[in-house]
């Protein structure tokens, strides 16, 4: 057995957030003395230059490309493409897109240049992690098999390895290994749908928007591309999931031209397609001794809004100015009362926008004529009451 490294913080999990809070703390001014370790088991590398934009994409806020910029990986992120949408659309099976029920948000009208901007996961993720370590962070590829907490320390074992730390940092996912190792209890439940996702082509061009339609089985977008292709995110049932993805190409893109009431013309389909279980869960806490919960870990919410990595971006910069505040003054970073603090703002506000988004899903996947009608009338609705529409915008721009 190597003998024990010794860090500041050890943060679990090197996805888009874990990632990213390697990257804030390295970068910071207050806290980037800390020793700090990141372990993550998969390789994550760099797409090739020129290779097509990968399956997997997501819808960033202003304010997590503010935080991606602030580190120094945005350039790397927008190098692979980076498409900012100027307009929303949410419409209801039942109308139009350009119908007075339809919901949209215009940048210009919000006095923005843009709503957010569409990024590759694998160019974001890589890019945060090459940040990271050019910043001093020991990036081990390996995965976590145990966590030993203490009032004095805490260890955690990745293979041969055994690592002790002043604090650990859980941000392994919805499976969160270590949020189970340390015992966080937690409320959740699957969804009874599964997401759909895959490029295709469009006839009509996307305009930079990112639209939306509620189907009676779950809500169906499509999401400009820089490359003028868009992406699918389709939650159905799972049967009807499963059933997408054994058509054949041509019969797959005429269902999703009509499900999505061809608003782009014909669709063609122009990647591999792949399915995702979903599921809501929020932590009953994110902090226990040495040891706190960031991103999916703590929080996983239904990708209708695509809020998921956004609300974990807002997760890291809470963190990052709590441990910032606990360096400055000297602090223990693994005292309770100020990872208290962090974990009490943002459960509230994670709890607060899953919450909002469980009750659209579940509402909006209802098949009756009521909740039909009554999610029409929503939409409508917002639509029409400016304050209501303003402070909608300003929660999905991450402000
Ligand atoms: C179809 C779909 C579309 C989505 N679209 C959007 C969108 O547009 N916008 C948005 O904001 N969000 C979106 N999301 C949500 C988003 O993908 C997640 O919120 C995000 O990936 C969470 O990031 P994370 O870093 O917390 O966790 P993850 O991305 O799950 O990363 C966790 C990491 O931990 C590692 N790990 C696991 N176990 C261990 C262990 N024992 N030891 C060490 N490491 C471990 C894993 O290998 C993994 O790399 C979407 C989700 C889905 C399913």
């Amino acid at each position: 057995m190597k003998r024990d490294l010794d860090f500041d913080v050890v943060i679990v999990g090197g996805g888009p957030v874990g990632a990213a809070l390697a990257a804030a703390l390295a970068t910071t001014e207050a806290t980037r003395g800390l020793a700090i370790a990141l372990i993550e088991p998969q390789p994550i590398s760099m797409p090739e230059p020129g290779a097509p934009l990968g399956l997997r994409v997501s819808a960033l806020s202003h304010a997590s490309r503010a935080l991606v910029a602030r580190v120094g990986a945005w350039a790397r992120v927008s190098a692979r493409g980076a498409c900012a949408y100027e307009r929303m659309m949410v419409w209801d099976a039942s109308t139009e897109s350009d119908s007075v029920d339809a919901l949209t948000f215009d940048a210009g009208s919000l006095g923005v240049a843009d709503l957010g901007c569409i990024v590759e996961n694998a160019a974001l993720n890589c890019a945060l992690l090459e940040v990271a370590v050019a910043a001093g962070v020991l990036l081990l590829t390996s995965a976590v098999t145990e966590l030993n907490l203490s009032n004095e320390v805490a260890h955690v074992r990745c293979g041969e390895r055994r690592l002790k730390a002043s604090l650990v940092i859980a941000a392994d996912g919805v499976d969160s290994p270590i949020r189970a190792l340390a015992g966080f209890a937690g409320q959740g439940a699957a969804y009874a749908q599964e997401a759909v996702v895959a490029h295709l082509v469009t006839t009509k061009p996307h305009g930079a928007v990112a639209r939306q339609r509620f189907l009676h089985t779950g809500p169906l977008a499509l999401l400009p591309l820089a490359d003028g292709r868009v992406s699918l995110v389709w939650s159905t049932t799972p049967s009807e999931a499963r059933r997408l993805l054994a058509m054949t190409p041509a019969e797959f893109g005429g269902a999703v031209s009509e499900a999505s009431d061809t608003a782009l013309g014909a669709l063609t389909l122009a990647s591999e397609r792949a399915r995702f279980a979903l599921r809501h869960f929020q932590a009953d806490r994110y902090m226990t001794t040495r040891c706190v919960l960031v991103g999916d870990a703590a929080h996983s919410v239904h990708p209708l809004a695509g809020q998921g990595v956004n609300l974990g971006l807002l997760d890291v910069e809470a963190l990052c100015r709590h441990i910032g505040t606990a360096c400055a003054s000297g602090e223990d970073i693994g005292d309770a009362r100020g990872l208290g603090r962090y974990g009490r703002e943002r459960r509230a506000a994670n709890v607060l926008m899953g919450t909002a988004l469980d009750l659209i899903a579940r509402l909006s996947a209802t098949d009756g004529l009521w909740s039909r009608r009554l999610g029409r009338f929503a939409l409508g609705f917002v639509n029409r009451v400016s304050p209501i529409k303003h402070a909608l915008a300003q929660r999905a721009l991450g402000l």
